[in-house]
C-alpha cells in the first residue's frame, strides 16, 4: 500500500455504522488523489478513538504505531476472508500468521476482562477500556469475536467499487458497494464501458469520477 503524498488526515471516519474493527480496517481509505492512512499522528489516534466511543480526550501514551499495526493485521485478514486481491488495498502486513499474532499481541495488551468500579457505594461492572491499551486490546478482541464467528465472517465484504479500498459488514445478502456513492460510481463505470464497447466512440465523462469521502461517510441507505 503507497499512501499519496501530502494527503491531510481530514477528521472524517468512513462507514461509520461498522463494527469498530472494520472501522479500524477503514482508516485507509481512497478518493481520486490516492490512498489515505487516517492514522498518522497522535491527534489522528484520540480522534479516532473519540469517534469509535472508546475513549476521549487525550491519550496519555500515544501508540498510534501499535494500532497501525493492528488495522494492517486485520486488513490482511479481511482480504482472506473476502477473497480480496484489490492492488490498492492490498496490507502492508502479507503474512497471515504474522497477522493472526498481531491480533493477539494485542488482544493481550489490555486488561484481561471487566473490571469493578464503586459508585456511590454501590458496585457496578465496568467494561470502559483504560487508555490506548486498553481500546487496543479491546478492539482486537472484538475483532476476533467478528473474523471467527461464522455469520459475520461471511457478510464481511470488500467494496469493488473503482477506487474503493474499504470492507464492510453486508447488511442484506445482495449488497455489493460499501455505500450509496461507490455503487452510483460502480454503475456509472459499468455504463462507461458499456457504451465505449457498444457504440465505438469515447463516452463522454460518467461525470461521477469522484469519490467524496463524505458521501461514503455518510454511509446512507445499503445498495444493491
Ligand atoms: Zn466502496
Amino acid at each position: 500500500m503507497t499512501t499519496a503524498a501530502g494527503a491531510t488526515s481530514e477528521a472524517v471516519w468512513v462507514l461509520p455504522e461498522e463494527p469498530i474493527p472494520v472501522r479500524l480496517m477503514n482508516t485507509v481509505w481512497a478518493d481520486r488523489r490516492g490512498v489515505h492512512d487516517a492514522l498518522r499522528t497522535c491527534g489522528d489516534l484520540e480522534g479516532w478513538l473519540a469517534a469509535t466511543g472508546l475513549s476521549a480526550g487525550p491519550v496519555t501514551n500515544c501508540q498510534v504505531d501499535t494500532f497501525r499495526d493492528l488495522r494492517d493485521a486485520l486488513r490482511r485478514l479481511a482480504a482472506l476472508l473476502t477473497d480480496d486481491s484489490r492492488p490498492a488495498a492490498a496490507s502492508p502486513l502479507q503474512d497471515l500468521a504474522q497477522a493472526v499474532e498481531a491480533v493477539n499481541h494485542a488482544a493481550d495488551a489490555g486488561p484481561a476482562g471487566p473490571r469493578l468500579r464503586l459508585r456511590a457505594s454501590r458496585l457496578e461492572r465496568d467494561e470502559t477500556p483504560t487508555g490506548a491499551t486498553g481500546a487496543l486490546a479491546a478492539v482486537a478482541r472484538q475483532a476476533v469475536a467478528l473474523l471467527t464467528n461464522d455469520e459475520d465472517a461471511a457478510r464481511l465484504s470488500s467494496c469493488h467499487a473503482p477506487g474503493c479500498v474499504l470492507y464492510f459488514i453486508k447488511s442484506h445478502p445482495r449488497q455489493s458497494w460499501c455505500s450509496t456513492a461507490c455503487g452510483n460510481r460502480a454503475r456509472a463505470a459499468r455504463h462507461y464501458r458499456r457504451r465505449r464497447r457498444g457504440d465505438g466512440t469515447r463516452a463522454e465523462s460518467t461525470g461521477d469520477r469522484s469519490h467524496e469521502i463524505s458521501s461514503v461517510a455518510s454511509h446512507v441507505a445499503p445498495d444493491g
